[in-house]
Formats: structure tokens, sequence, C-alpha cells
């Protein structure tokens, strides 16, 4: 991470759409953690991001709030993919990016194995804007052309050393190669060991 990163300090500060501040603080947050203090502005600027903070300390509503902020709600297309490594992680996302954008009207699925995917197909011909999900489940809708590929912009891996290990790294790729190559990405990750930056 660069040493002259800007800090802001309040969400304010953040020059965020009104109705995504509005959700913000009436979920709760007062003030930006850390992370969220450094890592949400880099992301809106457009730049890709990896961002490394312990367990608890914000980093869904980081990557949250950033996508958010960049997601055009009034365009009705699949814009963000985020990864998940797990189905419960998955579902949490869901539930605290429902909350941010409350007062957003923006449509959100989720993509994870064990779920029926004939649902998960009707849900995707709803067109969300907003796809989380594990990495087979998504890669399978790739593959089926039920993510329209052209219109996402944003791919975001959370716990992006979990899904970059040996299990899902295949997977990964295969979801890369699949996806525009000038997508915006965003890792987020408590530890990074080196094979993170091979
Ligand atoms: P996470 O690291 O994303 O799992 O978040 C850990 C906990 O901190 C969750 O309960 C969040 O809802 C909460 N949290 C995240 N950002 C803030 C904030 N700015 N102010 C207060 N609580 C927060």
């Amino acid at each position: 991470m660069t040493d002259n990163i800007d800090i802001y300090e309040s969400f304010e500060d953040m020059n965020l759409k009104e109705p995504l501040l509005r959700g913000i603080f009436s979920y709760g947050y007062e003030n930006p953690s850390s992370i969220q203090q450094k890592a949400i502005v880099p992301f809106i600027e457009g730049n890709d991001i990896i961002a490394q903070a312990q367990s608890g300390t914000g980093k869904t509503a980081t990557f949250s709030i950033s996508l958010l902020q960049n997601l055009n709600e009034h365009e009705n297309s699949m814009q963000a993919i985020i990864l998940s490594h797990t189905r419960e992680l998955a579902l949490q996302i869901k539930n605290v990016i429902e909350n941010i954008s409350s007062y957003l009207k923006i449509k959100i699925n989720l993509s994870v194995g064990g779920t029926r995917i004939n649902e998960n197909i009707s849900e995707l011909n709803n067109i969300p804007h907003i796809i989380i999900g594990t990495p087979g489940r998504i890669l399978d809708m790739l593959n089926k052309n039920y993510i329209n590929r052209n219109t996402i912009r944003m791919l975001i891996l959370d716990e992006a050393d979990e899904l970059l290990s040996k299990i899902f790294v295949n997977q990964i790729y295969d979801i890369f190669k699949n996806l525009p190559s000038d997508i915006q990405v965003g890792l987020y990750s408590a530890t990074m060991t080196q094979d993170f930056f091979k």
C-alpha cells in the first residue's frame, strides 16, 4: 500500500451520493473505521485496490460503500460481482449491502452453491445490479451466460487470500478470463501470503 494515501475522517468528506450517506448513517455507522478512512475513496476514484485489515475492522462496508457509490442504479444492468469463499459470508455481505443501500434502488442477487439453480437463474434474469456469490456457482452462471459479462465493471474478492488459495485459484482464474479485461478489481484480505502477489 502506498504511504501517501489520503485519510478521510468522516463519511461526509468522501463526497458520497446523498442516499448512500443516509443509508450508512441510518445503519448506525457514525464514523469510518481505519480501513474505511483509507480504502473507500481510492476505489471510488477508479483504482484497483489491495486492502489488508484484520477481521472485524469493517472490510465489508469498505468495499460495499465504494461499490455502491460507483454503481449506476438508473442503469438496468449487471455491474458488479463480489466473490466470497463461503456461502455464509456471501449472505452476510448481502445483508450489509441491503442495509447500506436502503435508500438506493438496487437489485442484489446471491449466487451460491447449495441453492436451487432455477431460482438462481430466474433472479439473474431479473438483472441484478450486484451479484454476490461463491466461485463455483458464479463460474457456472458465467459459463452458461446467465451473467451478462459485458456490463460487469467491478469485481471484488473478499477474503482474497482464501480465494487465491489452491482450492479456488483455478476457478478465480477462469472467472477473470470470462470478464472484461479492463474490469476494476478490489482485493480485501486479513492476511496476505507471498502467493498473493504472484
Ligand atoms: P467486518 O470487518 O466487515 O466483518 O465488520 C465488523 C463489524 O463492524 C460489523 O458488525 C460491522 O457492521 C461493523 N462496522 C463496520 N464499519 C463500521 C463503522 N464505520 N462504524 C461502526 N460499525 C462498523
